[in-house]
């Protein structure tokens, strides 16, 4: 595709695009980019640029870009049938075989898939699900949902408010009041920095059990969480911290929403990030690699214990009152069986373990030493590396210095993609399952050279 000024025009004049500085976009003060392929880790622009995508998409090209056979799925599935609803008991074999394939990937005691389109959708069915569960079991007021500060859990009306981030809320009259948000599990950015790890998971657990005492247990239904802080700032729990925080949900009778959209299928080296951390959820959400985002799906996969809940609700009261016209959207299925079975042959999952833990260490080792680094962390294939003012007394920049979305353009320069993560000066690195070591090691040079060039 050659650059065409019209297609510029257009984009400017009629694009509502997401998470982007609307009025600077229109003003043409903030260029666009047009995407036009991809293969592995690659993508390339309509300008001829080949990129690096160390942040596979937004974090769900989990299989690489280009592959074949999730395209000619998505492609055969069209031709024989694009479209048939799944409401009143209806389906596709890919449906149905995605919905078992989740199932077998998932802890024991998962039971059904409701399938959405996204991952906010996906928390959103989420707290109706636990909302319905509590009114069928005679509990009305047990309605709160609490998340943490820096949790991302979507960006809807309730998901918007699950996300404990500011930017999230401002001027969108967010968080709704159902919502609490108790203390991130960030170890580096803790209040008191005479605190051991154990001290601060220690901390986490009674800051979460003093608001259950102090809003009445009977008043809060679910506690939501990803396995690793994603959006928030990439942040792997500390030793103990799921532990910690499942013994209190549990003391207080609370379910548990793992929101595996980021960690589901292979992200931390493990087919599910609750396994990875001994998570023994209610309820998973999971969207992004689901179909690594060749086509949009998401899944709200609930328990045997909710399930069983769910189905006394409809008995005692009819259908359920919640369907989307696009649920279990055939196209999607089909991506999503073809994705798993790619996930499998290729095997992915232990790839993201093994070369998630050399990028990581490579990473340490690059820039751990430097004056402006303080932290690297991570976990399979999830990096962040946090960059601070004063090492030493960790003190972070002003945010006005742009630190973090500075270092971002310097790695794009270098071909590389990274994200600049919305809260704090954090590079965030998820790049897809696949990749190699020569690839991760092209990464590293980049981002330690881009460092240098706006840190010093
Ligand atoms: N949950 C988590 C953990 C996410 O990272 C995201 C998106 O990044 C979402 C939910 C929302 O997913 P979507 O953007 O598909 O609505």
């Amino acid at each position: 595709m050659l650059r065409n000024d019209q297609l510029d025009q257009w984009d400017h004049d009629h694009f509502f695009h997401p998470s982007t500085h609307l009025g600077q976009f229109a003003r043409g003060e903030m260029s666009n980019r047009v995407i036009t392929g991809g293969e592995g880790v690659f993508i390339t622009d309509r300008d001829g640029n080949r990129l690096l995508d160390a942040f596979a998409g937004l974090y769900c090209v989990n299989i690489g870009y280009g592959r074949q056979e999730v395209a000619d799925a998505i492609a055969d599935q069209a031709k024989e049938l694009a479209y048939y609803h799944s409401y009143v008991g209806h389906g596709t074999e890919a449906s149905i075989t995605l919905a078992k394939m989740i199932i077998d990937r998932c802890p024991a005691n998962m039971s059904r898939v409701y399938f959405g389109l996204s991952g906010s959708d996906a928390n959103e069915t989420n707290i109706k699900i636990v909302w319905y569960y509590n009114n069928i079991l005679g509990r009305p007021e047990k309605k709160k949902i609490i998340s943490r500060w820096r949790g991302y859990h979507g960006s809807g009306l309730m998901t918007g408010s699950l996300t404990g981030l500011e930017l999230f809320h401002k001027k969108f009259d967010l968080p709704l009041s159902q919502v609490l948000h108790t203390e991130a599990p960030y170890y580096y950015r803790r209040a008191d920095l005479s605190m051991s790890e154990a001290d601060f998971v220690a901390h986490c657990a009674h800051e979460l059990e003093a608001m259950i005492e102090s809003e009445g247990a009977d008043t809060i239904a679910a506690f939501i969480g990803e396995p690793v802080l994603g959006t928030g700032g990439i942040v792997p729990p500390p030793e103990g911290y799921w532990a910690a925080i499942q013994k209190v949900l549990k003391k207080h009778d609370i379910l548990l929403i793992a929101d595996e959209v980021v960690t589901g299928f292979g992200r931390l080296g493990t087919m599910m990030g609750s396994a990875h951390y001994g998570i023994e959820a209610d309820i998973i959400c999971v969207a992004k690699g689901l179909t690594s985002a060749y086509a949009p799906l998401s899944g709200s996969i609930v328990s045997e214990k909710v399930w069983k809940v769910l189905e006394q609700g409809t008995d005692e009261t009819g259908p359920i009152g919640h369907g989307w016209t696009y649920s279990a959207h055939p196209i999607g299925a089909a991506a999503g069986v073809a994705n798993l079975k790619l996930i499998d042959k290729l095997d992915l999952v232990a790839n993201a373990g093994e070369m998630g833990d050399y990028f990581n260490k490579a990473m340490s080792e690059a820039l751990g030493n430097r004056a402006h680094v303080g932290e690297v962390r991570g976990e399979g294939m999830l990096c962040a590396v946090e960059l601070v003012e004063d090492k030493a007394n960790r003190i972070f920049y002003d945010p006005a210095k742009k630190i973090g979305p500075s270092i971002a353009a310097a790695l794009l320069k270098r071909d590389v993609i990274a994200r600049a993560m919305p809260h704090g000066d954090i590079i965030g690195f998820a790049p897809p399952l696949c990749l190699c070591k020569d690839e991760a090691d092209t990464v590293v040079s980049a981002a330690a050279d881009a460092i240098r060039e706006v840190c010093g």
